[in-house]
């Protein structure tokens, strides 16, 4: 039997590859998470010093390969061996080997939650292009949400690549038909762009960025626009509830921007997982008596 055989023969072997494909793209995850946004704010920078006919800073190399990992505390390079998702994190004791300094347990739960949903999408559409696709959108919103946390943007450079793959994906019919993949990418983006203006002409506040509205086109790209009502309700039920215990908990202010991208990458993945399930039950729900 050939690898690709087994693979499609053994749901174990197909998991188990996924989980750890999972787990090693977590950890580049968590680069991509904290780099990303440097790199763009870098960008900026030199986009308005070559405006202002300024002398652009030295180019420095910075991006997602260079330079090496380091501890920010002391610079002390990341081996290899340090470098092994979750279990380096664990024999280190989340300590720097160098200075001691307390590691993020971020790094660790981001590399988790990647392996395992990337091993329950393999179990869940099998071997296939379907559980492939499913990968590269868990790693897309796990990156989106992490950003979006951060610092409040969701980058081009993820959610337009991603309407794209959604696309392309569904031109092959991979997860809905590619009629409904392009109605969903342009109603997604409308909805979202509907609302902030009405928000905006209400309040004459921004509620949402345009990022927002280019992770809901992607979406709607990947999954059709039959799945847009679901991951709206979805995304603004559980924003709802954490936006709410947050203002009650008086940690935020209720005029402090609550980022809306981990909620609609999060309805986004229930949407993946259980959508054709809940617009069925609550189809079935309108339609009783
Ligand atoms: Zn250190």
């Amino acid at each position: 039997m050939s690898s690709l055989e087994i693979l499609q023969a053994v749901p174990a072997a197909f998991i188990g590859l996924c989980l750890f494909l999972g787990l090693m793209v977590g950890s580049f995850l968590n680069v991509v998470i904290h780099r990303l946004p440097k790199m763009m704010e870098s960008g900026w920078k030199r986009q308005c010093a070559e405006l202002h006919g300024d002398e652009p800073a030295p180019h420095t190399a910075y991006n997602l390969i260079s330079p090496r990992s380091a501890c920010p505390h002391c610079n002390h390079a990341i081996g290899a061996l340090e470098n092994i998702p979750i279990i380096s994190y664990l024999l280190l004791r989340g300590k720097c080997k160098g200075c001691g300094a307390a590691i993020s347990p971020r790094y660790p739960i981001i590399e988790a939650t990647s392996g395992i949903l990337c091993a329950y999408a393999a179990w869940h559409f099998g071997f296939g292009i379907a559980a492939a696709g499913a990968l590269l959108l868990v790693w897309a919103l796990l990156a989106l949400t992490a950003i979006d946390f951060d610092t409040q943007l969701l980058p081009d450079d993820i959610t337009l690549p991603l309407l794209w793959l959604g696309l392309l994906l569904n031109t092959f019919g991979v997860f809905t038909s590619l009629n409904s993949a392009v109605l969903g990418a342009m109603f997604g983006y409308l909805a979202l762009w509907g609302v902030y203006w009405l928000f905006k002409l209400a309040t004459g506040k921004e509620g949402m960025g345009y990022g927002d509205f280019k992770l809901l086109a992607a979406l709607g790209a990947w999954m059709g626009w039959q799945m847009l009502p679901l991951i709206i309700m979805l995304s603004s039920m559980v924003g709802a509830v954490v936006g709410i215990t947050l203002i009650v908990a008086a940690k935020h202010g209720r005029s402090v921007p609550i980022p809306f991208g981990p909620y609609l990458a999060g309805g986004g993945l229930i949407a993946l997982f259980w959508g054709k399930t809940l617009t069925q039950g609550y189809l079935q729900l309108l339609a009783a008596p």
